[in-house]
């Protein structure tokens, strides 16, 4: 038995249904419980390398009583008085040094320093501010009367009064004692009294949420009929599915429920596909709701996700809180609505690492805990949440007209065939899309250009002898960025400075094929010398405020253009802009993936909804090679309906979601015959589950090697009727044998379920 150092909590930092959902994600997206914690737990709840050691100032030791190893710390540490884990590992050259240490601190020679407890709280002032019961003057006035008997809580609360003006609803606790020439006594009595409200806040964050929260905007019938039918799921217990054409005012509709559930006094969670993307819902929700709005995002530093997540496990305040996937993880404890936007967004799902779990189906599993309302939003479902509607397991809620009345935007083909053989194009650009961007410049309107690829060119090649650079790492041409004068590589991050000579023939007539987001940039540049032009995409928005920049400049009309990749699709809301061009449709809908037509139906239907949303009717330009082909037609009309119909077909006949469960078992090495081998070995121990449906494998996918690393895939698809728990059951047996074998300890083994 070992005695205790200290404790790192007085009361538990997580609840009893986190630990119910995690244990649900790591039994269903099969990983451990551990990888949960991780993804989960802000950093600094986690006692890794972080934790900084110390010697006990009275130790006595010698050095015959110590390992060499235990020694070597020792030393070390009487040389620096305190060393991190991390230090330790580097010293020793070992892996695992928590042995050691360990017996360290048993020899009572040395303990994990006490300041590890101060790491838990990130440096906060208490902050006070007047209870909601006082909001109005009614309420106040008979506050000051009834305070006439306790003159000194009335000077705090006049004081407070004079120092609003000047800080907003929140004072800080010290500020105020100081100007009403209190005591931490008067205030403790008008907290227990609730008039007064405390809160720990990082000092940045008080001050953006000055003034008051704005007034809701009224609802039209429209609104006011989707709210009544969301209610009417909710009534029955079901998750809804919000299906809204884009501008349709459905964040007015999310707006009001969140509303509604802040007044019950719960706890609303929000959740986006990508944080970064969605500063404009941001701004748009804090409006409403000023201090109220909670952000929680993995690109967050550790002490705003740890702000965060006190908050909300300690506050008997109710809050909205705004995040990404990770937030479905947070300590919630009344939560009373779930709010899902964009519901069909493949970023819900993480790829890399473990737990491989999809935030919107995750998010579910999380209502269902709290039996909170679950709403999912999007002008474009997904097809397993649409099967949910078909199947009566979700409600349907519809908004069919934009707000307003503003008309859905015009969408037209451009035959890219066709305007080739009549010499039509310039570069990438058809004339018939060049005339309509005229026409927008003449009415000073804005254009956005859609090219879902980015860099210059997908691929250089010789035209002498057909070679084209590939990268050394990665089966995989390099991608040419002009730009930067580099090629890179988009799977490792490869790059190389771009060549003028072929590398196989030293022939110099070099071309580029394909087409990426700088070129379409610089050839606009070159059709329309006086007109500026912005570029939206990885490449150009990596620092921390550069999206927040470009977003500026296009609201405020400082640019007439924006190109960009599917960082455009995503919710934003511009006015001005009256033309959306798509240079090229045929990639997206050639990709090699069973859900590639349904995704090019989401990325046109959301890039086109990006025109018009004012008055004036937007129009949109698809230029295509293919433009009959089924899927551009029924986004040009917005027939939802027919895609969804005719891709659930295919589904069906080819045994994919919805109908099917998927699990893909992928094996990664630096040794192909080793990955071959390990994957042939698993497949056959995953034999007996054929019956269940679909094996298939074991395959090299279309790029089977990336970081020197080779992959194969075997996928596993099963029929709903058969029990899930006891397939994966036999996966796991097959994944422990598997482990167990000393030759493929070097291949890495990765289960995904419910793969993208
Ligand atoms: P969606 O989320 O469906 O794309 P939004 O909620 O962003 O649609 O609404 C589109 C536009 O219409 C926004 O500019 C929004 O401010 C406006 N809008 C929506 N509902 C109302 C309303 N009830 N009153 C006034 N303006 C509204
Ligand atoms: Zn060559
Ligand atoms: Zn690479």
């Amino acid at each position: 038995v070992k005695s205790i150092e200290f404790f790192l909590d007085e009361e538990p930092i997580i609840t009893i249904e986190q630990l119910k959902l995690w244990k649900w994600i790591s039994q269903y997206y099969m990983c451990s419980m551990g990888q949960v914690m991780k993804a989960a737990l802000p950093k600094s709840f986690l006692l890794e390398s972080e934790t900084t050691l110390v010697l006990k100032e009275d130790s006595i030791y010698s050095q015959e009583d110590l390992t060499d190893n235990e020694f070597l710390i020792v030393e070390a540490l009487e040389n620096k008085a305190v060393l991190k884990i991390e230090d330790i590992i580097s010293i020793t050259e070992r892996k695992t040094v928590m042995p050691i240490i360990n017996n360290l601190i048993a020899k009572d020679i040395l303990t994990l320093k006490e300041e590890v407890k101060e790491r838990y709280k990130p440096k906060t002032e208490n902050f006070v501010r007047l209870h909601e019961n006082y909001a109005n003057d009614n309420d106040l006035r008979t506050l000051l009367n009834t305070l006439e008997r306790a003159p000194k809580q009335k000077d705090v609360i006049l004081a407070l009064f004079t120092l609003r003006a000047k800080y907003g609803d929140f004072i800080k606790r010290s500020v105020l004692i100081e100007r009403s020439q209190s005591s931490s006594n008067t205030i403790k009595a008008l907290l227990d009294k609730e008039i007064l409200v405390q809160e720990a806040f990082r000092i940045d964050r008080v001050k953006s949420n000055k003034e008051k929260g704005s007034e809701l905007k009224t609802l039209n019938t429209d609104q006011q009929k989707a709210i009544d039918n969301i209610k009417l799921g909710f009534e029955n217990s079901k998750p809804v599915l919000l299906h809204g054409v884009t501008s349709s005012g459905k964040t007015e509709v999310y707006v009001r429920l969140i509303l509604e559930e802040l007044e019950k006094g719960n706890q609303v969670l929000y959740l986006l596909p990508e944080i970064a993307l969605t500063t404009q819902l941001i701004s748009r929700l804090q409006n409403y709701f000023k201090h109220k709005v909670l952000v929680y995002h993995s690109r967050y530093t550790t002490n705003e996700r740890l702000e965060t997540w006190n908050h909300i496990l300690d506050s008997k305040e109710s809050y909205v809180i705004i995040g990404a996937r990770s937030a479905v993880l947070l300590p919630f404890s009344k939560l009373g609505l779930i709010i899902v936007d964009e519901e069909h967004e493949s970023s819900f799902k993480q790829f890399d690492p473990a737990p491989r779990y999809n935030a919107r189906d995750t998010a579910i599993v999380l209502g269902q805990l709290f039996n909170s309302r679950i709403l999912l939003g999007s002008a474009t479902p997904s097809l397993e949440s649409y099967y949910n509607v078909k199947s009566s397991k979700y409600y349907l809620a519809k908004l069919k007209r934009r707000f307003n009345n503003v008309l859905m935007p015009e969408i037209n083909m451009v035959d890219l065939k066709q305007k080739l053989r009549k010499k039509k194009m310039k570069g990438h650009f058809s004339d018939t899309l060049i005339a309509a961007i005229q026409e927008c410049f003449e009415n000073q309107e804005q254009v956005i250009l859609f090219q879902n690829r980015r860099g210059y060119s997908p691929f250089m090649e010789c035209n002498t002898c057909g070679h084209s650079p590939q990268c050394p790492r990665c089966d995989v041409s390099l991608t040419y960025h002009k730009y930067k004068g580099q090629l890179r590589c988009h799977y490792c991050g490869f790059h190389t400075a771009a060549p003028t000579h072929c590398a196989s023939c030293t022939s110099n007539d070099l071309s580029t094929k394909g087409l990426g987001t700088e070129q379409v940039e610089q050839e606009f540049k070159e059709l329309f010398p006086n007109h500026s032009i912005l570029r939206m995409d990885l490449d150009t928005t990596r620092g921390k405020n550069s999206y927040q920049t470009i977003i500026n400049q296009v609201e405020n009309q400082e640019v007439d253009c924006l190109v960009g990749t599917q960082m455009l699709t995503k919710g934003l809301d511009f006015r001005n802009v009256a033309l959306v061009g798509v240079l090229n449709a045929d990639s997206m809908l050639n990709f090699p993936d069973f859900r590639s037509h349904e995704r090019c139906f989401q990325l046109l239907t959301q890039v086109a909804g990006r025109s018009g949303r004012t008055n004036k009717r937007g129009k949109v330009l698809i230029q295509s090679y293919s433009p009959d082909h089924q899927i551009l037609q029924q986004v040009s009309v917005y027939d939802y309906h027919t895609m969804y119909k005719q891709q659930v077909e295919d589904r069906y006949q080819f045994k994919y979601p919805p109908y099917y469960r998927m699990i893909k078992i992928s094996f990664k090495a630096k040794d192909i015959t080793r990955v071959q081998e390990a994957a042939n070995w698993f497949y056959k121990g995953l034999q007996p589950l054929e019956s269940v449906g679909q094996l298939l494998g074991p395959e090299f996918p279309a790029v089977a090697r990336i970081r020197n690393q080779y992959l194969m895939n075997i996928f596993l698809k099963a029929d709903k009727k058969h029990s899930i728990a006891s397939i994966k059951n036999h996966i796991n047996k097959v994944k422990s044998s598997f482990e167990s074998i000393a030759p493929y300890r070097s291949v890495r083994c990765v289960i995904d379920v419910d793969p993208y």
